[in-house]
């Protein structure tokens, strides 16, 4: 075997090979899966070409090599409890693999498989060990194929070729679509791997599962397309899939026993051994923490740099809970000071050659990984504690599971994950409910009205439309492209109509009042894409008389663009020559707020820092909407400071340049990309400016041709839109415009009825606020005056009722404040009495105040008791302390009557 041969050079020795053998190296995509709603994150190399397996996309390659990003802790379902406590489980993984789509088959692939390993990087023939597919239900062929090409190996032990079933090996991506058998590549480390040797039921061998026989590298064969449960049809084309987890190939080359050990993760726990003071032996005694930590923090700072920073749902919480797991066990060795960044930075050392995006994005990773260290700390201690009091009654109890819905209450009142949770419940053996947590969980997502995560995926009828579309392409009435789609040139074209679909079948011809799909050989509407929402707008016969009012565009499948929407005059067949026409000035209307949301994009990284990324956008008509990366609120000045800077650059009238070019030449010359989004070879770039471009990006909307069209830019809101999200909603143009001249009229009107001039407006509503708040002040002191002089009158006039003095006054209108001080008056000029004051307010609402002198309260009178009974009566609520409480009603027809109740109340005590 190679001696001394770095990770880094390992994941390097396997793309170089693959590009060699005719590959073509392909960027691993984004853990945070672009276009696909249903994956919390990127779990497998074939994510990004699920869609070339599927039909549904095509690439310039045929043959591809590629690392990928991959996550694997999601939900109720993940092995993060294993993550740290073995040598082998992650969160964060790469995978290496191999494609062929519709390319060459299991011969190369067997052989390339068995080249790299043995040739390029040494390991003796004798040690692998290969598996084939064998249906043990004896349904689909025996994969004799894959065994007679591995027979053929140079050196390899034939003996060494055997046959799994379907669980090891036949691959499917869901219940139904592509299939096939696989063909894995075992090593044996030899007897003293084996971590069973002292369980009598274990049988050593290849998927005996203990750490003698490690799965290296998985060739997976798609040739079928599964119809059903019992039905798979050959495909057209065969693809080859291959996946190799890189921690465990390195880990082998570098002949340790742990993938902790290799020169990817050994060097975290160096830092991380540094920061603690501990020494070799120390680490080897609590080597779990110090997994956890290398493992997490590697995890956390690559999804940072994928733009995923902690929060409190979905991805975002992931990143937090793996952060707080690693703090935790941090503070389990004696770290108590935020420590992360310092891991980290090792991160991104080892792999920013490989990964660029994590040196672009060192600061936000390492502030965030703190601040989120910091949060946790200033709240664990609390929530620990809690828990610690949880643990004591329930071993006290004799029980062994924590109540979900406790369980949830640290976590939603002091920050503390259900993982961690566990973690702790664990190491006293004890258990939590997860199911009661998650339950709770839902009722409170339920209760704060917050939505579902990850909505449903759309499904239109994609075969009734690609029947449609090949149909056409056929009879050469549509280009074999499928429908031609312009929609930067032209407001207006004309065309043909190709087909009509109405209730879900073709029809010849529709009219007036019919609600209809319409096929054209060509269109200029733009589709909803990247946020721009799509044109609506008509489609008529030359002579003007029939009209189809378009509202939305679609691709229901590849080649084929539908205008929905309703036949409004006339009547339209097949055949027809039309002419398609957008909204133009509700195009015009999106293109302003395209360009200015590209605007706002470059000022936001100006301003508040390059840590800004888009993380959502939204352009119609109305309005713009822009969500983005960002830890805390953007304050007044900065948001008036990016308007102001917009607005400038709308001034200086700069050129809009768009042009095509190659996805990598357009990445190195600095195009922003959005983040997680799948690019073809060739893009669309919006540069705005000359020279050194203001903005440059990948975009395939419309845009204006110079920002003066822009008109106007006015930022209507700032908000939060999720954990560390902000969202800025802003118009421009005429909707600009209409907020500037409606904002203008309330001010000359205001102005005018204060009789002076919109530049005085402010010094005279300054005056008017300071006039008002001293006639307020006049008017409670008179009010208090008043009160004071009824209450002496009141007081000389006091019944007593069994020896007890009792005050009964109503108030109209009297401030709390002011009855309050009454009732201290009244205790004090009292050492027996009880004192009601009453205070009608508007809707005929009621204040009560309600005093009771000390030497009362020690015979049992109680201020909030009377308070609290009186409320009862007159609909309302109250109660306080014994000498003095408040309460509130809506009944005042009532109080007189309540109040003769109360001397029956006295004698009763
Ligand atoms: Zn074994
Ligand atoms: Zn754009």
């Amino acid at each position: 075997m190679r001696k001394n041969i770095s990770g880094n050079n390992i994941r390097d020795e396997f793309i170089e090979f693959f590009i060699e053998k005719g590959h073509t190296f392909v960027p691993s995509s984004s853990l945070v899966p672009g276009g696909d709603q249903t994956l919390l994150f990127t779990n497998a190399g074939m994510v990004q070409f699920k869609d070339v397996f599927l039909g549904t996309d095509n690439r310039p390659y045929k043959r591809a090599v590629n690392s990928q990003k991959c996550m694997r802790v999601s939900g109720k379902h993940n092995d993060l409890d294993d993550v740290g406590r073995d040598d082998y489980h992650h969160t964060f993984f790469e995978m290496l693999g191999n494609w062929s789509f519709g390319d060459y088959y299991k011969k190369e692939a067997v052989s390339w498989a068995w080249e790299i390993l043995t040739e390029v990087w040494g390991i003796e023939k004798s040690k692998i060990w290969v598996t084939c597919f064998k249906d043990e239900k004896g349904e689909i062929p025996t994969d004799d194929e894959a065994a007679e090409n591995w027979k053929k190996q140079p050196g390899i032990n034939p003996n060494h070729i055997i046959y799994f079933g379907r669980k090891d090996n036949f691959w499917e991506m869901a219940e139904t679509g592509p299939c096939g058998p696989c063909s894995e590549i075992h090593i044996d480390r030899g007897e003293e791997y084996c971590d069973k040797r002292d369980d009598p039921n274990h049988h050593c061998h290849v998927n005996g599962d203990c750490r003698r026989f490690l799965e290296l590298w998985n060739l997976v064969f798609i040739q079928y397309n599964r119809m059903g449960p019992n039905e798979l049809e050959q495909l057209p084309a065969c693809h080859v899939d291959t996946g190799m987890g890189f921690d465990r190939i390195v880990s082998v080359l570098q002949n340790v026993d742990s993938n902790y050990r290799t020169d990817l993760l050994l060097p975290l726990m160096d830092v991380v051994m540094e920061i603690s003071g501990q020494t070799e032996e120390e680490r080897e005694k609590y080597f779990t923490p110090y997994r956890v930590i290398a493992d997490h923090c590697r995890a956390a700072s690559f999804l940072i740099a994928d733009g995923v920073v902690p929060g409190n749902v979905g991805r975002n919480y992931i990143c937090r809970m793996i952060i707080r797991r690693a703090a935790r066990f941090g503070s389990k060795i004696g770290l108590d000071e935020p420590f992360l960044g310092e891991v980290a930075q090792k991160v991104i050392e080892i792999y920013g050659k490989a990964y660029p995006e994590l040196v672009k994005n060192q600061k936000t990773i390492i502030n965030n990984l703190t601040r989120e260290e910091k949060k946790f700390k200033s709240t664990v201690d609390v929530g620990l504690s809690i828990l610690e009091t949880y643990i004591k009654s329930l071993v006290e109890g004799g029980k062994k599971e924590l109540r979900g819905d406790l369980a949830f209450d640290l976590y939603a009142t002091h920050g503390l994950p259900l993982e961690i949770t566990k973690d702790v419940l664990e190491e006293n053996e004890l258990d939590v409910d997860q199911k009661g947590f998650y339950d709770s969980m839902e009722e409170h997502r339920l209760n704060s009205g917050a939505g579902k995560e990850f909505g449903p995926l759309g499904g239109e009828d994609a075969e009734f439309y690609t029947k449609i579309a090949s149909n056409l392409i056929q009879e050469k009435l549509m280009d074999k492209e499928g429908v031609t789609a312009n929609p930067y040139s032209s407001f207006v074209i004309t065309t043909e109509v190709l087909s009509i679909i109405k209730d879900g079948a073709q029809v010849s011809h529709i009219q007036k009042g019919d609600e209809a799909e319409i096929v054209t050989r060509d269109t200029n509407f733009y589709m909803e894409s990247g946020g721009q929402v799509s044109d609506t707008g008509l489609i008529k016969t030359e002579n003007g008389e029939n009209i189809f009012i378009v509202r939305d565009v679609k691709k229901p499948a590849p080649g084929i663009i539908i205008h929905i929407g309703e036949m409004k005059a006339g009547k339209l067949q097949v055949g027809y020559t039309a002419i398609v026409e957008v909204d133009k000035k509700r195009r015009q209307d999106i293109m302003r707020n395209h360009t200015a949301t590209h605007l706002l994009q470059a000022k936001l990284r100006e301003i508040l820092g390059e840590h800004v990324r888009q993380a959502g956008s939204l352009v119609t008509p109305d309005r713009l909407r822009f969500d983005f990366t960002h830890p805390d609120a953007v304050t007044t000045i900065q948001l008036e400071e990016i308007e102001k800077q917009v607005n400038n650059a709308i001034l200086d009238n700069l050129i809009i340049n768009v042009s095509h070019k190659k996805l990598d030449q357009a990445l190195n010359e600095g195009a922003t990309a959005l983040f997680g989004e799948k690019y073809g070879e060739d893009v669309r770039t919006i540069t705005i400016g000359e020279g050194t471009p203001y903005s440059y990006e990948l975009c395939g909307g419309t845009h204006v041709s110079e920002t003066s069209e822009i008109g106007t830019f006015i930022i209507a809101s700032e908000g939060s839109a999720a954990a560390g999200i902000r969202r800025i909603e802003a118009v421009t143009g005429r909707k600009a415009y209409e907020i500037i001249q409606r904002r203008l009229t309330n001010i000359k009107k205001t102005a005018y009825e204060l009789d002076c001039s919109i530049d005085d407006l402010y010094l005279s509503v300054n005056k008017l606020l300071i006039e008002n708040e001293s006639l307020s002040d006049r008017v409670a002191e008179m009010s208090k005056e008043k009160a004071i002089i009824s209450y002496q009158k009141a007081k000389d006039a006091i019944i007593k009722v069994d020896e007890i003095s009792i005050l009964k006054m109503q108030f109209i209108d009297l401030s709390i404040k002011i009855m309050r001080e009454l009732a201290d008056e009244f205790r004090k000029d009292f050492s027996d009495g009880i004192a009601i004051f009453s205070n009608k307010v508007k809707n005929n609402k009621i204040q009560l105040i309600v005093a009771v002198s000390d030497a009362l309260t020690k015979k049992g009178f109680h201020a909030g008791e009377i308070a609290r009974n009186i409320a009862k009566d007159i609909g309302g609520s109250g109660g306080g302390r014994p000498q003095l409480a408040q309460a509130g009603g809506k009944d005042s027809e009532k109080l007189d009557e309540v109040l003769d109740n109360l001397d029956r109340y006295i004698k009763t005590k």
